[in-house]
């Protein structure tokens, strides 16, 4: 059963609800039985934002090193020797 996200153009009150698609839209709030809308949420479309997909960004000097992650800053400094600088 699909769910359904309502939002009420009164109070502002938002929730979702399951109901199957022969099922009636609600049209009235709960809460103060104001005007519903319905809102849609599509799984999907979530994406369309900017910075998805935005890795490949990368300039392409070398192409065979696409999926190794380079160990950057990941492999500690070898303790520096304390040499007092005299
Ligand atoms: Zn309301």
């Amino acid at each position: 059963m699909p769910t359904y996200s309502y939002r009420c153009t009164e109070c502002d009150n938002a929730f979702d609800i399951q109901q199957s698609f022969s099922d009636n839209s609600l049209t009235e709030c709960p809460v103060c039985g104001g005007k519903l809308r319905k809102v849609f949420s599509a799984v999907g479309v979530t994406f369309t934002g900017s910075g998805f997909y935005r890795n490949d960004s990368r300039p392409a000097s070398t192409s065979s090193s696409s999926s190794t992650p380079a160990p950057a800053a990941s492999t500690p400094a070898p303790a520096a020797p304390s040499t007092p600088a005299t």
